[in-house]
């Protein structure tokens, strides 16, 4: 068998020595080239000293360029016990440096991670399984305490779920929780995308890698009242603010235009109009008129 340049066999013979046929319910769409695994682990590098924790390696192909590149060790978490033995595999050609979980991302605490991890820093590399993506991104912004656990995200999403990570007021269609919550606590961008005939099997979109980094001092507010504001907002994103907010307002018994007033927002604008300082300004707004009831 020729054996790819690290020394482990080709992704393609893996998959059919374990018998990894993938699985929509998993969200599994393999990469089998390794030039595009070793873009996206330069994409989350330098990685020397650093600790990578990948949500869902399948086969293996991100891990062993995370590897490849120098990681000083890799978390892999994959909930699909098929394939386990296939990462052994990497395990052995690594030795010491690829930790293997069998878990539920959604179900993991951070801590088991800052526990594995040792004292090395933390990045987040994935190609994330589409169905849980988003669910675990949220997660990663809600940490506290905050700076997080980790010190960077490189991830892969459908494109219009990178859209909507990225977006600016500018971008209206796309600007909304995700963009507000992503906005705050880290600077975010697209890397490149990739097409889906990359992929095994081929989703039916193209896919974005992303970088988060965490702003190390985002601007102080409360996460529960900015969530609160953001749900009643962008729940009835072409309503103006002043009759969007209006049960969000009263819950803090005052008018939604007095809570408007005190954060400096016009009330009548749109929730997608207001820019990620404007909802930071109505979160710390509504925590004074809280505390002063
Ligand atoms: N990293 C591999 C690659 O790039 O070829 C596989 C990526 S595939 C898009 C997503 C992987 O996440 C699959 O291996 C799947 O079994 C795994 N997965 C799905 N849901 C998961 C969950 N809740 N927790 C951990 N892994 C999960």
């Amino acid at each position: 068998m020729t054996l790819a340049q690290d020394g482990l066999p080709p992704l393609r013979e893996v998959v059919a020595a374990f018998d990894l046929s993938p699985k929509k319910s998993l969200g599994q769409n393999f990469l089998f080239d390794l030039n595009l695994t070793g873009r996206i682990a330069r994409a989350a590098g330098p990685l020397d000293g650093v600790a990578v924790v990948e949500i869902g390696p399948g086969p293996g192909g991100l891990t062993r360029a995370l590897l490849a590149h120098g990681a000083k060790k890799v978390i892999a978490v994959e909930r699909d016990a098929r394939c386990l033995a296939a990462l052994q595999a990497i395990a052995a050609h690594w030795p010491g440096r690829l930790d293997i979980v069998e878990a539920d991302a959604l179900s993991l605490e951070a801590r088991l991670l800052v526990d594995k991890a040792g004292r090395a820093p933390i990045r987040i590399c994935a190609n994330l399984p589409y169905n849980v993506a988003t669910a675990l991104l949220v997660r990663w912004l809600e940490a506290e305490p905050w700076p997080p656990f980790y010190e960077r995200l490189t991830l892969m999403f459908q494109r219009e779920v990178a859209l909507r990570i990225v977006a600016t007021p500018a971008e209206r269609a796309d600007y909304g929780r995700l963009a507000v919550l992503a906005g705050w606590r880290t600077k975010a961008r697209i890397l490149f995308d990739v097409p889906a005939a990359a992929f095994t099997p081929p989703p039916k979109v193209t896919s974005s890698v992303v970088e988060l980094v965490p702003r190390a001092e985002p601007a102080a507010c409360d996460l529960r009242l900015l969530s609160g504001l953001t749900q009643a907002a962008f729940g009835q994103r072409r309503k103006m603010l002043r009759q969007s907010l209006k049960s969000f307002a009263a819950s803090l018994r005052v008018a939604s235009s007095d809570l408007l007033v005190a954060a400096g927002v016009d009330e009548t604008r749109r929730a997608e109009e207001v820019d990620v300082d404007g909802f930071v300004a109505l979160a710390r707004a509504a925590e004074k008129i809280h505390q002063s009831h």
